[in-house]
């Protein structure tokens, strides 16, 4: 074959390459198309039986010289790329997602804006273990100003003969105690049927790790207007803890907070690995504010402070810390908590670095 006839057999391929090119986007259109009206009518983009069907056509007509089962497998591929991008289509769609809002979105909680550019610190006990215990750390909130205070009452312990909290009694300090020190609290709900109950008591709802993807919690929570703080699953992907997110969000309640706690991988150096990069990642793909527990996500009292610096550093609206007045008699994580020196200690610390400045109610 001469050199002559090679570059206009080549020619004609190129041609085909360009004319491949233009169908298979003019299929792309077609597809996205369809993907809207699924979306509309709430049919599953992916239909076998419609897939099975196209399959079949292209075997009948098939005239070679390609084999049925090497076209099919193109097809095949075709396809799957046109299913994903329905896929890209209902991501742009999330309520969560940037895309659909580009403004942040500022959660109040009884007059501290959470996500509006001045980060907030959450402190308290792992537990609400009495009245004094949790007295004693508002008391030091007052005298630091700070506003919000977390305790668990509802705890979602890995042993069923480990401390399960004081549940009804454990809302009620905490509502005691944030009316006595003006205080906003935050505690953790596990079942739905506490939703309700919980808005009487507590001022931000709490989804723990383990109860990310509860969909009926995540569902019970988006029907109250009361603010949620949405905790990370220990191994979750950021496209999952978004998904979580939008649970909320698409049954009415927006007022969501994403915390990121640690992710569990191999690294026994920490208790979990805080996913530092997950923050600017949350911040960009939604609107939604972003705090850091940096108790959990370490289990060391000694990275407290250089955590929450990066997390400030790195863009999260605020941090997330454990207090209690006396850690080695907690009834929960008293390892990893701080007494109220320290805490102030690092209170202290993080101001001179300049990333935390306490916000005037
Ligand atoms: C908590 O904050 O009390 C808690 C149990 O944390 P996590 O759900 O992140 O483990
Ligand atoms: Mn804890």
């Amino acid at each position: 074959m001469s050199n002559e006839q090679l570059e206009e057999l080549r020619k004609k391929l190129d041609d085909i390459n360009l004319k491949i090119l233009d169908l298979i986007n003019e299929r792309g259109d077609i597809v996205q198309s369809i993907g809207q009206v699924k979306q509309k009518s709430g049919v599953n983009r992916f239909d076998p039986v419609r897939e099975r069907k196209m399959l079949d056509v292209i075997a009948t007509n098939n005239k070679g010289p390609f084999k049925t089962g090497t076209v099919q497998h193109i097809f095949k591929q075709i396809f799957k790329a046109s299913l994903e991008l329905q896929e890209d289509d209902s991501k742009k769609a999330l309520l969560v997602s940037r895309k659909k809002q580009s403004n942040d979105t500022v959660v109040d909680v009884k007059g501290v804006k959470v996500g509006g550019g001045t980060p907030v610190l959450v402190g308290g006990p792992c537990s609400v273990e009495s009245y004094e215990q949790v007295k004693e750390v508002a008391n030091n909130h007052n005298a630091k100003g700070l506003k919000l205070l977390r305790g668990g009452a509802f705890k979602p312990r890995t042993s069923p003969y480990d401390f399960q909290g004081l549940g009804l009694k454990g809302l009620e300090i905490l509502k005691q105690v944030a009316a006595e020190n003006d205080l906003a609290v935050i505690s953790e709900i596990v079942s739905p049927a506490d939703v309700e109950l919980a808005t009487k008591y507590i001022d931000v709802i709490q989804i723990g790790a383990r109860n990310m993807q509860n969909f009926e919690l995540l569902k019970a929570v988006g029907s109250v207007n009361h603010p949620v703080l949405l905790k990370r699953g220990m191994s979750a992907t950021i496209e999952e803890f978004i998904f979580a997110a939008e649970y909320i969000v698409s049954k009415g309640n927006t007022n969501v907070i994403l915390c990121e706690r640690g992710i569990r991988t191999y690294e026994k150096a920490t208790r979990n690995t805080l996913d530092i990069s997950a923050v600017p990642i949350l911040k960009q793909e939604t609107h939604l504010p972003v705090l850091v527990d940096v108790t959990h996500s370490t289990g060391r009292k000694d990275l407290i402070l250089p955590t929450a610096k990066a997390a400030l550093a790195i863009g999260a609206d605020g941090v997330m810390v454990e207090v209690h007045p006396d850690p080695a008699t907690a009834l929960s994580d008293a390892n990893q908590q701080l007494d109220i020196p320290q805490f102030n200690d690092f209170l202290e610390k993080l101001d001179q670095s300049g990333l935390f400045k306490k916000q005037t109610v």
